[in-house]
């Protein structure tokens, strides 16, 4: 039988006052200069966390300064229309976490007076808001000792004790006593640093494949010292599915946009799609698209499914033939539509199509992994 991993392996007061000089050493001559690191902000902190999970940091830099350009304060966020919020979300993917900040930030509105709570048990309680982010904002914000485990610090923890991953469901017991152990490792005089210090090793040295352990600080402690066991990754899914391009090239539009042409964009219901409130490219019938109406075709990865996207270029008179009825349909001019809470998908399409102004393609660009 399977010997249960504990924490029995743990390291002495010696061995850890080292190991936190060390890595906090080498985080004062090596941290990134990231926008969120330049603030003690409570609710700043907050909005990088929740846009740094499942996000990769180029792609939040320049979504994070427009958010907070845009929304300073938590009450200027929740005093905002949703339809902004995701707006402004939009490349981030993953839009059930723009919700949900929302939400929060007018619950503390409406109920906290517009503060969040110092303690990472206080922040735990309210709606949105779990212990990862909890811990993050008590101890950087506020100095707690609580240690932030994410997917990087699990890694570097497992890998300092000689354990196998978890796995994404994860055993409860060792998920425990990893947190068990990373509570004991924090540097009690400088929590704050000592958390992003751990991240940001895992983003950066011990990293899921080829770790740089000749030049890692905690070398000397690792029971690993290399890549550690880990579980095989559901098998991704494939489905094709297709959507219409549906441009009017000679709109009346009586404002002054530089661009006259139209797109035709859909809001969808929840019941009719996984991107609720968004807004999509009308989906084809049949994605089965004839070679001489084949506009792209784009891969684009939603959780464990992988879309091969065919985007057909639809005349205005065939949409009500070739097209699925059902959403909110409007005629959007292409200077507005890069403003709108567009998908992650319908975004790339209109990048690629050169519909999107140029300032937008470089971020649209980069989220060509990106899952929502
Ligand atoms: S020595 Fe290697 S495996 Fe161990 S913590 Fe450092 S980078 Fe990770």
């Amino acid at each position: 039988m399977a010997k249960e991993n504990t924490t029995e392996q743990t390291w002495t007061p010696a061995t850890m006052g080292r190991m936190r000089s060390q890595l906090l050493d080498w985080y004062e001559r090596n941290r990134r200069d990231l926008p969120w690191r330049r603030s003690r902000n409570p609710y700043a902190i907050w909005v990088s966390e929740i846009m740094l999970q499942q996000t990769r940091v180029a792609v939040v830099i320049e979504r994070y300064l427009a958010f907070i350009a845009r929304f300073p304060t938590l009450i200027s966020l929740a005093l905002a229309p949703e339809q902004e919020v995701l707006a402004l979300w939009s490349g981030l993917g993953y839009y059930r976490r723009a919700r949900m900040l929302h939400k929060a930030a007018q619950f503390v509105s409406s109920n906290l007076g517009g503060n969040l709570p110092a303690t990472a048990a206080e922040l735990r309680a309210l709606p949105g808001i779990g212990s990862y982010t909890a811990a993050a904002i008590a101890s950087i914000a506020h100095g707690e000792r609580v240690a932030v485990v994410d997917g990087n610090v699990e890694r570097v923890i497992c890998r300092l004790v000689g354990w196998p991953a978890t796995g994404r469901t994860g055993a409860a017991a060792q998920r425990r006593n990893i947190e068990m152990l990373a509570n004991q490792l924090i540097d009690p005089r400088r929590p704050g640093d000592f958390n992003q210090a751990m991240m940001e090793l895992g983003a950066t040295l011990c990293l899921p494949r080829n770790p740089q352990c000749l030049v890692c600080p905690l070398r000397g402690e690792c029971k690993t010292q290399g890549e550690h066991k880990t579980v095989p990754r559901p098998r991704m899914q494939s489905r094709e599915v297709g959507y219409a391009l549906v441009v009017r090239p000679e709109a009346a539009v009586r404002d002054t946009e530089t661009d006259k042409r139209q797109v035709l964009l859909e809001q969808r219901s929840a019941s009719q799609t996984v991107m609720p409130g968004l807004w999509e490219l009308p989906s084809l019938q049949n994605p089965a698209v004839p070679p001489q109406d084949l506009r792209m075709t784009v891969r684009h990865a939603i959780m464990q499914v992988n879309y091969y996207v065919r985007i057909r270029a639809v005349p205005v008179e065939a949409v009500d033939e070739l097209t699925v009825a059902g959403g909110e349909r409007r005629w959007v001019p292409l200077g507005k539509a890069a403003d709108m809470a567009l998908t992650g998908l319908a975004r790339k399409v209109l990048t690629r199509a050169h519909l999107l102004p140029p300032a937008q393609s470089s971020m649209a660009e980069v989220t060509e992994e990106d899952t929502e």
